[in-house]
């Protein structure tokens, strides 16, 4: 009942007590050791229930094992970003944002400079693959989070576009976490559309 049973590796462990979580909240001691395990997940959680931990700690943990390259598509990216900033402390792990609103120069400039982790937002992921400054066909980890509000605010054809970029060969390469607080008709043709084989976990 502790992140230290959980095989997330010294490093994220040390930025987990550094950031004063002790124990892991009820959807991140299902969802972590699932994702961990490599399957895909549709978890039906809350704001405030520690979900954003709950897909950051694995991706965060598979990318120092593996040295992968992962993306999260979020609307509420800047607190995503917090997360997968401060828990990759002192990792190698870089994390940028890119979210609508603001001016894309900056986030361009930093993108050039190398990313493993992008926290975007929908609409101004599909603007970066318009100009063909991001690629999308090494992706490892796709987190989609609040996925139900994602669709209530209109985003289904963005994340379909940018989900279509990452099925490019090699297939199989991808692993997919998607988490909404509720699991209606439309959420679940999402989750069989972009998730293979995947666990349901509902907290
Ligand atoms: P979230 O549901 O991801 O929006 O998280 C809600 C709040 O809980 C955030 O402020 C997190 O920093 C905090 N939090 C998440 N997991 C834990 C944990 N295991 N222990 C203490 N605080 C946590």
């Amino acid at each position: 009942n502790t992140f230290a049973e959980i095989d997330l590796g010294e490093a994220l462990n040390l930025n987990i007590r550094r950031c004063k979580y002790v124990k892991p909240t009820p959807v991140q001691r299902h969802a972590i050791p699932i994702s961990l395990a490599g399957r895909d997940l549709m978890a039906c959680a809350q704001t405030g229930s520690g979900k954003t931990a709950a897909f950051c700690f694995p991706i965060i943990s598979g990318i120092i094992k593996g040295q992968y390259d992962f993306n999260f598509s979020n609307h509420f990216d800047l607190q995503i970003h917090e997360e997968a900033r401060k828990f990759s402390y002192q990792t190698g792990v870089k994390a940028v944002v890119a979210y609508g609103g603001a001016p894309i120069n900056q986030q361009l400039r930093e993108l050039e400079r190398g990313v493993d982790i992008l926290v975007a937002t929908p609409g101004r992921l599909v603007d970066l693959l318009e100009r063909a400054r991001v690629s999308l066909e090494m992706i490892r980890y796709l987190a989609l989070d609040e996925a139900d509000r994602m669709l209530d605010m209109g985003f289904e054809p963005q994340i379909r576009k940018i989900v279509e970029q990452m099925d490019m060969p090699p297939p199989g390469l991808r692993q997919t976490l998607l988490f909404s607080a509720t699991f209606p008709k439309e959420i679940q043709r999402l989750a069989s559309d972009f998730l293979s084989n995947y666990i349901f976990l509902a907290v």
